[in-house]
């Protein structure tokens, strides 16, 4: 079989460049979908001048619920003239289906220490601004699952929760080219601290996909950054996806060391912007703006106290 082509398709918002990626199958199928103005402003003139049509789309594959991921999910869906199957966890179906399931995430997680009375708000707003639509997704997935995308093209589904519990891997058999969106976080995005609401799983993944999956091509949702600040490229080789698996698993160990002692001398709210982690930040030598939103900092410490409770 010859090798199905991969084409990165890039949208602008904010100081994110929001990535998307077309896969060139007989059905072709784009992976994530940046926010509401991305299939427009992004798909489809960078669709154009590989001669491709938007409409032309039959599966949107949606890696995980996070906004800047399932934003434009509804507007591409319209562009297909809804003959795109919009695929998608059924453990982050309800970031898809509701607006509102957003606003949720933000009050259980990150908002209980973010102390801003506008958090609320600023959240409903951000969803109704970038969410094109809400929607039922036409498949919902578990993980095991193969998707047929004609002429003997197909991508297999594989579970990875701790991003998010319904992150999934989409993988095009037969030359292990991975799609992982943010399950990857290495040093994290913009804000230079990696997000997980589980950090058991989140390490459980990584391992997997470094031992099982063993991505020879590894397409990333940011362009994440190692530890001198210099990002990756969004699409990794072999070696640097092993580098950026590997990265993240030191990473995280280191993480969940300064959580757990944190843990163990009881939680202090204090006036620092990392409070009542702020043992964690300074033993980390994090320095970066923890209310940056979306605030993996206080996700992923959110994260560890769940886990820490329930095991203590
Ligand atoms: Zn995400």
């Amino acid at each position: 079989m010859t090798r199905v082509n991969v084409h990165p398709l890039v949208s602008p918002w904010g100081r994110f460049g929001l990535y998307s990626f077309f896969i060139d199958a007989p059905e072709p199928a784009i992976v994530d979908t940046g926010i509401a103005s991305s299939p427009a402003d992004g798909m489809v003139p960078a669709l154009e001048a590989i001669g491709r049509r938007i409409e032309d789309v039959r599966w949107i594959l949606l890696t995980h619920g996070h906004i800047d991921h399932v934003g434009g999910a509804y507007a591409l869906w319209e562009l297909t003239g809804r003959r795109a199957q919009v695929v998608i966890h059924e453990a982050d179906a309800a970031m898809l289906r509701s607006r509102r399931a957003h606003v949720d995430e933000y009050r259980h997680g990150r908002g209980r220490y973010l102390q801003d009375p506008e958090g609320e708000a600023k959240v409903t707003a951000a969803a109704n601004a970038v969410i094109s639509g809400e929607m039922e997704p036409t498949m919902l997935l578990k993980g095991g699952e193969t998707l047929s995308l004609g002429g003997g093209v197909t991508v297999s589904v594989h579970s990875i929760p701790g991003h998010t519990p319904g992150s999934v891997a989409y993988v095009i058999d037969g030359q292990r080219s991975v799609f992982v969106g943010d399950a990857v976080q290495v040093h994290g995005a913009a804000s230079g601290f990696p997000g997980y609401v589980d950090p058991v799983a989140y390490r459980a993944s990584l391992q997997y996909l470094r031992d099982e999956i063993r991505p020879q091509h590894l397409y990333l949702g940011h362009p994440y950054r190692r530890a001198d600040g210099t990002p990756y490229g969004v699409e990794l080789d072999a070696d640097q996806a092993r580098e950026a698996l590997q990265g993240s698993l030191d990473i995280e160990a280191g993480v969940g060391e300064a959580v757990c002692r944190c843990l163990q001398d009881g939680l202090r709210e204090t006036e620092s912007p990392y409070s009542p982690f702020a043992p964690v930040a300074e033993r980390l030598g994090y320095t970066g703006d923890p209310a940056l939103e979306p605030s993996p900092f206080f996700t992923s410490m959110h994260g560890y106290r769940t886990h820490f409770h329930q095991n203590s």
